[in-house]
């Protein structure tokens, strides 16, 4: 991509998409195109057919999408697979319509078998059956996957995949409801410190593992594998270090700096057992993560919960 190059934005808004958009301009990439969803429904055909001839971007980072946690996916399985299909179809459709240069898609580590060897290498895909809790959300994934690569087969597209770990970071969702599991605690844990309640409920048993990246670090490998990268298939992008849920808790504990006692609901489902990327690819190309957790979540605390903003 040159400075000046046409760059469509989808899902600017997202955690992923601010953090695209934020490593752009610092880049100073001047030709940045984006539109709220109320601006541009991107599940509706005519409305993403219509911007793209209109704009006639020349990068598409494909960030778009519904996401959610473990009890959102399982909720709203229909919306899921319908707003992720449709979205996705609709940009990378157009995308080769309009002649786009370059698409970047982006999946998550749910994509592969529930009882993948670990750490899961990209050829993990399709190897086994899928955790039942993401499952519609994970065929989407696959589905966007596939169809950047038969677009490529068929039209030439250089449209590439980029399957992140579980990612936190600015521009999180921290609805209880909807949220993953750090946002979550980090939220719970701040809100029984302000209001001295000594228990708070965690989901699951704590043993699952988790593999955490700063959304910042995933910004900069989605920059440098749209300049660097131009293969089939999906490439992971991990931090490969994995803690467990539990100790996960702990770190979360101490950086809020509550006192009070953890009470694990073992009515909420603990979700697939492990989910550790093998990150050797994307390394061997010469990306690496920067940010560590316990950085990453001291930063995401002071920036959501203790900087007064007095806008
Ligand atoms: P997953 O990685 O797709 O399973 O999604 P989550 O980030 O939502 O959940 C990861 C793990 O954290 C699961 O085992 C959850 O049961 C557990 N967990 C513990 N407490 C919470 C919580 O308050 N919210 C969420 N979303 N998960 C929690």
């Amino acid at each position: 991509m040159d400075k000046g190059s046409k760059i469509f934005i989808a899902g600017h808004r997202g955690m992923v998409g601010s953090a695209i958009l934020r490593k752009l301009e610092a880049e100073a990439y001047t030709n940045l195109v984006y539109k709220t969803s109320s601006d541009l429904d991107l599940r509706n055909q005519e409305q993403v057919a219509n911007f793209f001839s209109a704009e006639k971007p020349e990068y598409v980072f494909l960030a778009a999408a519904k996401v959610g946690g473990i009890l959102a996916n399982n909720t709203y399985r229909a919306e899921f697979l319908y707003d992720n299909l449709m979205i996705q179809n609709n940009v990378i459709h157009q995308s080769y319509v309009n002649g786009v240069t370059k698409l970047l898609f982006l999946g998550s580590s749910c994509i592969y078998p529930k009882f993948a060897e670990q750490p899961m290498r990209e050829d993990a895909l399709l190897t086994g059956l899928l955790e039942p809790t993401n499952e519609p959300y994970a065929i989407a994934k696959i589905a966007g996957i596939k169809m950047c690569d038969a677009y490529r087969d068929q039209y030439g597209c250089n449209n590439i995949s980029a399957m992140p770990t579980n990612l936190y970071g600015p521009n999180d969702n921290y609805d209880l409801k909807k949220s993953h599991v750090l946002p979550a605690l980090l939220r719970k844990f701040h809100e029984a410190k302000e209001n001295n309640v000594e228990q708070v409920e965690v989901w699951g048993s704590g043993a699952p593992l988790r593999e955490f990246l700063h959304v910042d670090d995933l910004a900069e490998a989605c920059l440098f594998l749209m300049n660097n990268y131009n293969e089939a298939g999906h490439i992971n992008v991990g931090s490969s270090s994995e803690v467990s849920i539990k100790e996960l808790a702990n770190i979360i504990k101490e950086v809020v700096g509550y006192e009070g006692d953890l009470i694990w609901d073992a009515s909420k489902p603990d979700g697939t057992p492990r989910k550790l990327m093998d990150n050797t690819k994307i390394n061997g190309l010469g990306w690496s993560p920067k940010i560590s957790l316990q950085e990453g979540i001291k930063s995401v605390y002071q920036e959501k919960f203790l900087v007064v903003n007095n806008s």
